[in-house]
Order: structure tokens, then sequence, then C-alpha cells
């Protein structure tokens, strides 16, 4: 017997089916269906079937139409009610459920089973006209556009012309006769449009459905989303053919969404929506606005108390936070839906860590389940507190953080502003699957209707983009291109602020703050500190950057580079006149001027640390960074030549431009630049070092904190530089220790950022108190790709075609890259047990290339400040992994 994966609920309940089979909606109605909970009768189609459906056409779904039309009747006899039957009909949903939840991307038709008869044989048994021919028309209107392919914006355009007949202001006001009205026209429009009859065989609708919900895999925006959430082509779509219960019946009828605890805060609290006397896609679709669900608690409280008894024993049993759909027919409670609900970063915080402290989870789990973009999310912008703005509106505060940009109000303008590099809010009256990539293209989205639970709200939480909705004031003009609100126009083009966590809505460019790290963060960040085995230092140049480095977590500083401090405008001129110097001595006397400077940014840096390990790298720019650009100097001094004047300014421009060309390399990241330099000029790291030295004794001085100094020497690529730069740094270091009677610990140690500084590693190491992967300018050697122009020119190009998986600056390249830092930490290590091994080039924050890191046996991690608390996670996250791996071979 062939396999063919059709089963009824409880069937499958006992198979022990998988996400993957079952898709996300069809696994949560099997095991609520297990749970006992109230679930609506129905039938589940694998995943299986549909790709096999791709490759075997009609002739399955034929094998498939037999099977369901068996449990159909399965159905019929445990409901008594019957499919096509006018007396006592039974109407079906055919939903599509993929493995990961992809909201609104694909299709799914409701009611199927109505006909002439059968809508004739509702009114009997309801006595309830109105309702009946709103069903009917519901489907036909979903039927119509998803099987039969007319566009949505025709039905649309029949219920505004009825609408506006009738003179009704929304869909409540719609009569029986308006909507057996609307049945009649929208198959005269099916008919017209397509030369076919809307059929009234059930059984015929069902089949065309399953197919057309297979097929709804491949919609344009379902591909589109995949490419973005980097989902998988090949797994397909389950179909769920469940029995129709109604929340449009009456008045003690409803539909709506659940949140087992805030979406949006995390607080433990029954969080969400509902809509009296409708049906489920008004909700999501946000034509009309939802009532909070606390409002249920006195309308229905029954029910309400038996939703929140259910999503207890849900949040039990998955033990995360759910989403459920649900609908009240006539009093009566049904489960549709539920899956781990889409939280904010804040929320996903909160609720891990509460999970923890309520016993539900352990720390690990808590520590697993938050995805290190999100922290990155966290550390979202806010508008500054300390600006009073008035806001022009406000909305539902649909997903936190404000953002500021140019008002779109479509696809796209706001794809093509992305392209530009120009930040924009996308404002729509709505917005739906249709427009997911103009969602990802602006910088947050603002709408005029729906709720929090609407696509709008739905979908930029899950990106962690701001998003305002229901800003039910602003008047939206699509045509025109403008929204009005309390007479402001605002038109496309002019800036606006939105605040998705007060819902706020404020015209031009308002400041923006960080935000900082607090209660549940700390938590948790406390807790992947006690898990992971990689240090997390921040790569910081300013007693600035190292407060904020450390106020993040950071254990120190893995990468203090100088250069930036010799850039500073004040000593510009000094730098310039050192590197003009025609002598030694000369060049001395100037190096002499800068040291103060020098001292002073160190001391800084130190008195911040407060004896936490502080790497500072010797100076690594070629000398001519320093001075004026050759396509600047030129024309200046064409010009002053022109006009004659200021004879000494012109000699001095002269005398520059000599020494520029002097200087000039061809390829100046290959040029005479770090160790290089240092051996060719040793007078230069004498005064950083003897600055160094002098600073962190001061500093032990007046402070009593001792400085844990390690020094780092750049570029090398061969074992002898590094020996005599060893050299260099004892004699100066023992100078200044003698002189000023100190003793302290310094390291002295190199960057391995040349593939054959990677390869002789078992020679450098002898060397070395420690390493450091300066994996930005290895990947740029190893692939001889110019970081600073490719990433703009063609990484876009190949990683869209497929030619590289990501941009190797961004995660770093395993295969070849990753090789080498195996191959110097394996040899180093060998050379040198007692070598410390770390990475500060940009990788150091990226979680992915942070598991690499952790697995290649490093000590710690480097990044940019406000990476620290991302990249503390990530490796707690690499060390469970690796925990796990380990227990799993055990
Ligand atoms: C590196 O090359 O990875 C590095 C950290 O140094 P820089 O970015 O300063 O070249
Ligand atoms: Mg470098």
């Amino acid at each position: 017997m062939e396999d063919m994966q059709v089963y009824l609920f409880e069937e499958a309940a006992k198979l022990n089916l998988t996400k993957f089979e079952l898709g996300g909606k069809g696994y949560g109605l099997v095991e609520m269906t297990k749970l006992g909970l109230p679930v609506p009768p129905g039938i589940i189609i694998t995943t299986e079937m549909c790709r096999r459906y791709f490759r075997e056409g009609k002739v399955l779904l034929k094998k498939i139409e037999k099977i369901v039309m068996e449990k159909l009747r399965i159905i019929e006899q445990k409901t008594g009610k019957r499919f096509g039957d006018p007396s006592n009909p039974l109407l079906v949903s055919v939903r599509s459920g993929a493995p990961y939840s992809m909201p609104g991307m694909m299709d799914t038709i409701l009611n199927l089973g109505i006909n002439d008869e059968v809508v004739a044989g509702l009114v009997a048994i309801t006595g309830d006209k109105r309702f009946a021919y709103d069903t009917y028309r519901r489907f036909i209107q979903m039927y119509g556009k998803i099987v039969m392919k007319v566009p949505g914006e025709e039905f649309d355009k029949v219920l505004e012309d009825v609408k506006r007949k009738l003179g009704a202001k929304n869909d409540l006001e719609v009569t029986a006769e308006g909507w057996k009205e609307v049945v009649t026209l929208y198959k005269e429009l099916i008919k017209k449009k397509t030369g076919k009859e809307l059929p009234q065989d059930p059984k015929e609708q069902l089949i065309s459905a399953i197919a057309a919900v297979f097929e709804s895999w491949w919609n344009p925006r379902a591909v589109e989303y995949r490419k973005i959430y980097k989902i998988s082509d090949e797994l397909g779509t389950a179909v769920n053919i469940v029995m129709m219960v109604f929340g449009n019946l009456d008045d003690r009828s409803a539909t709506g969404v659940a949140f087992t605890r805030n979406p949006s805060t995390g607080e433990k609290e029954l969080y969400g929506e509902y809509l009296p006397k409708a049906q489920g896609e008004d909700v999501v679709a946000g034509v009309r606005t939802p009532r909070p669900l606390s409002e249920l608690k006195n309308t229905l409280p029954e029910v309400y108390n038996e939703l929140k008894r259910i999503a207890g024993i849900l949040e039990r049993y998955f033990r995360d936070m759910q989403d459920v759909e649900f609908t009240i027919e006539k009093g009566k409670l049904y489960v549709l839906q539920t899956r781990t609900g889409k939280r904010t970063a804040q929320a996903a915080v909160k609720i891990a860590v509460d999970m923890v402290e309520e016993g539900l989870i352990t720390k690990e789990e808590a520590i697993a389940r938050i995805d290190p973009s999100d922290l990155e999310r966290l550390l979202h912008k806010q508008i500054d507190p300390n600006i009073k703005a008035k806001p022009i509106a406000k909305g539902l505060p649909a997903s936190p953080g404000a953002a500021v940009g140019k008002v779109v109000f479509n696809v796209e303008d706001a794809v093509k502003a992305r392209e530009n590099k120009e930040k924009v809010i996308l404002v729509r009256p709505e917005t739906t699957p249709e427009d997911i990539a103009g969602i990802f293209a602006a910088e947050g989205v603002l709408t005029s209707k729906g709720g929090m639970t609407s696509h709008a709200a739905v979908v930029t939480r899950g990106l962690g983009k701001p998003c305002v909705v229901g800003a039910e004031s602003i008047k939206v003009d699509l045509d025109r291109e403008i929204f009005e609100v309390n007479g402001i126009v605002v038109k496309k083009g002019e800036t606006i602020t939105i605040d998705g966590t007060t819902g706020s809505i404020f015209l031009g460019s308002i400041p923006l703050v960080e935000p900082k790290i607090t209660g549940a963060i700390d938590k948790l960040l406390s807790w992947a500190d006690s898990i992971r085995r990689l240090g997390v230092r921040a790569n910081a140049d300013t007693p600035q950057a190292a407060e904020k480095a450390r106020s993040y977590g950071a254990e120190g500083i893995g990468l203090a580079r100088t250069e930036r401090m010799f850039n500073a405008k004040d000593r510009l001129e000094i730098v310039q006149a050192m590197i003009l110097a025609k002598t030694v001595e000369e060049r001395k006397r100037y190096l002499e001027k800068l040291k103060p400077f020098q001292k002073e940014d160190f001391k800084g840096i130190f008195r911040v640390m407060k004896g936490l390990p502080v790497t500072i790298r010797l100076l690594d720019l070629p000398l001519h960074e320093f001075l004026p650009k050759l396509d600047e100097l030129l024309p200046e001094i064409v010009e002053m030549k022109i006009k004659g004047i200021d004879e000494d300014e012109l000699k001095k421009r002269e005398r520059i431009l000599e020494r520029v060309l002097e200087l000039r390399e061809h390829n100046p990241m290959m040029g005479q630049r770090g160790v290089r330099l240092a051996l060719t000029h040793p007078e230069i790291y004498e005064m950083q070092v003897s600055a160094i030295f002098e600073a962190a004794i001061e500093v032990l001085k007046e402070e009593g904190d001792t400085v844990r100094l390690e020094i780092m020497i750049p570029q090398l690529s061969e074992a002898e530089e590094l020996r005599r730069m060893r050299e260099l740094v004892d004699r100066v270091a023992n100078d200044v220790m003698d002189r000023l009677s100190v003793k302290l610990e310094y390291k002295v140690g190199t960057m391995i950022e040349t593939p054959r500084a990677a390869l002789t590693a078992f020679r450098i190491a002898k060397y070395a108190d420690f390493f450091s992967f300066g994996t930005n300018d290895l990947t740029q050697a190893t692939f001889a790709f110019s970081r600073d122009d490719v990433e703009a020119k063609f990484i876009p190009f190949y990683v869209d075609n497929g030619i590289l998986p990501n941009n190797p600056f961004e995660t770093l390249d395993i295969e070849a890259v990753g090789r080498l830092v195996k191959i110097a930490v394996k040899e180093g290590r060998k050379a040198n047990p007692k070598l410390k091994i770390g990475i500060c080039g940009e990788h150091g924050g990226e979680p992915r290339s942070i598991t690499f890191f952790h697995e290649a046996g490093l000590d710690y991690i480097s990044c940019s400040p406000f990476r620290v608390p991302i990249a503390r996670l990530a490796a707690a996250q690499a060390a469970l992994k690796k925990s796990l791996e380990l227990k799993s071979t055990a």
C-alpha cells in the first residue's frame, strides 16, 4: 500500500509527527487534539504530500481526493453535519501551514462547501439570512481570488459599490439583501473574468482548493519571504481541512487572537484582541479595529476564563509563550491555532528570564532561545527623553524603537529609496503580505488602520523595525501621495519620526538615543557569562568607548587602535611636521611633542579600565595617510601659483607635495605600514611605548590601579619582525620603569592578519605572549579582496547570485580564513603552550563567527562596544552547542 499521508487530527496525534511533516499550524492542531482542547475536527495532508504533488501533479491529487473524502465521512458521522447537505451542512476551511511560520504569505479558504442550495439551507437552519449570505460571499471572494485567480481588488470594488449604494459605513451595516446582491455580483464577476461558473459541487471546490493551497507555496510574496528569512524552498506546505465554526453568527460569537503573555513587554498576562461578530480574516487584515481582550472579560466572562485556562495549559505544554487563534460560536470557545508567539526583543528576554524563575525552563534553554540579533534590536534607538516634541498623532505601539525617515506610500518607492541609501517610513492605510519588500526596505512602518496583531504589527516585530498601527486620525490618500492629520498635510518625501514604543508620530526629524541594558537583560547576560568559555573584550580607543564597553560587560580591551589618536585635529599638524622631518633627530623632536597627547589618551583609557587588560596596538597606518591627498594638494598648488600670492605658504605646500610623492604607494594596504614602518622608523614605536609605560605608571601612582598592559604589533608576516620589536619594547619599557622606579608586568604579542603569519605561527609564537587575529586584514589578504571597496562593488552581487554564501567581511569565511586561524592556533600553541589567543576583527561580534572561534579554541573575542552583549550571548550559545554535541556523541 502506497504511503498516503492524509490523517484525521486524532490519527496524526498517535503518530508523533513533527512540525516538518505537519507544518506549524497542523502541528499545533494535532498537539491540542492530543491535549483534549476544544479543536474543531479536521484532516491534515502532510508537507510530504505537497512535495510529491509538485512532482506528480494531478495523479496524486486524485489519490488525495479519495482519502480526504473517506476521512470527511468520519467527521460527518461524528458531527452529524454533512458536506453539501443543505439540511445540516458541514463547511470547512482549507488552510496552508508551513514548517516555519510565514504569516499571511500563503493562502487559506474559509466556508468551503457552500453553494446556492446550502446557503438556502443555512438561512432555514439559523434563521439568519444576513449571516448565511455573508458566509457565502466570503467564500466566493476567497475562492474566486485564490483558485480562480480573479484579482482581489475586483471583489473589493464590487463590495464598495454596494456599500455606497446602501449607505453602509462598514461591513456590519450591510443588510441581508445587500450580501445577497454581493453574492450575485461576485458570481457574475467570476463568469466575466474567467468565462467559468463558480463550482457548485462541494467536492470540486475542495479538491481545487487543496491544489491551490499547495501552489500558494510559490506565491511571489511567499518566495520573497523565504528569501528574506532564509527558509528553504524545498519544504512545502501542509494542508489543514478544518470544520468551520462561526464567529460571525450572533452577538455571542466572536473571533480573536490571544497571546499567553504580552508580546510587546513580556508581562505575564493574557493579552490580545477580538472582534465580535466577525470571521478570522477580519482581525488579521485589520479591516476593523479590534477590541482588547480585557473587554471580553466583561462581555463573555465564562469564555474569557476558559481561554485563560487553555492559555495556561498550552504554555505549560509547549513551555513557551503561545499565540492562539480562537473563535467563539454562540458562546462556545474553539481554539483554531496555537504557535510560538512572535515577540519583541524586550519581551523575548523578559519571558525567557521569567520562565526560568517560574521553573518552566532552564537557564540554558533561556540562553538558547534568545536570538543574538534580538539583543541587537534591544539596543534600538529611542527618542531622546530630553526632547519635548509634540506628536501630530498617536496610534498603537506595535513594534518598539524609534525611526526617522522620509514618507513613502508604496513598496516600489520604499525599495528604490533603500537602493539609494535613503531612509524612509512606509505609510499605508494597512499593510498586506504583498508589502513585505517595502516593509523590509523601510526604517519603520505607520498604518492608519489595524490592531496590534495586524499584518504590519506582526511582520515589523519579527524584523525588529519600529511600527505604529491604527493611527486612525491619519487620513492616508494613496493617489495623491499625502496623509492628513488635524489640518496638517504631510507629502511624500517629507521627514517624520515614529515611536513604536509609545505610538507617537512626529513631524520632522527628532533626535534619537541608544537605550541602556537593565533588569532581565542583565540577568540573562550574567547567566550567559557563567556558561561561556570565551572571554569577551571590546575594541575601544577612547575613554568614552571604554566606558561604554565596560557598561556592556566587556572584560578588557582587546584592541586599542592608536592611529585614530594621531588623526585627531590638534595633533595632525605635529604629525605632519614629524613626517616631513628631514632627519631622525628632527623627527624625534616632533615625536616628543606628540608624546604628551598619547600619554593622556592612554591614561584616560587605563583609568576607566581599572586593572582590566588593555591591548594597545602600536601604529598601523602608512604615513602618507596623515598627509593631504594628492588630488587635493595639486589643484591647491596650481591655484596658488596662478594667483601668485603667499610665497611662504606655496613653498610649504610644495614641500608637502614632494613628500607625498615620495611616500606614494600603488598598494598602500600592502605597503610600508605597521611593523614594516616601525622597523625602518623605530623612533615612532619608541615614543609610543614610552608614552604607554609612563601613562601606566602614573595611573598606578595616582589611582592605585595596576594596568594590565598588552602591547600588540600589527601587520606581521615574519617571526624576525616580532623578535626585533620585542627587543625594542623591552628596552624602552625597562628604561621607563628604571627611570620611574616601578616594575610593571606586561605582555608583548602580535596581530595575526597576514596569511604568512598564520602559516608560520609556530616560529612567531616563540616571541609572542599572545596572538590576536585581525580577521579584517586576514580576509582581505586571503581573498585578495580590497576591504575598502568590494562591499560596495561586487559582494552584494556575489551573495545575491549564490557565488558566496555571505559577505566574508561580515561572517567569517570558515573554509579558508578559518583554516588559517585553526593552523595558527594549533601550531602556535604547540610552540608556546602559554600563548593566549584572541580575535579583534569585526567578526568578533558576529554570532556565527563566534561559534567558530569557540570551536577553534580561542581564549577571547573582541568587538565594538555595542556588540559586547551580543558576543556574550553568542559565546554562551556556542558553549551550549558544543556541550550538547558532546552529550549526543557520549
Ligand atoms: C583587522 O585587520 O582585523 C584588525 C582588527 O585591524 P584593522 O581593522 O585596524 O586593520
Ligand atoms: Mg588589521
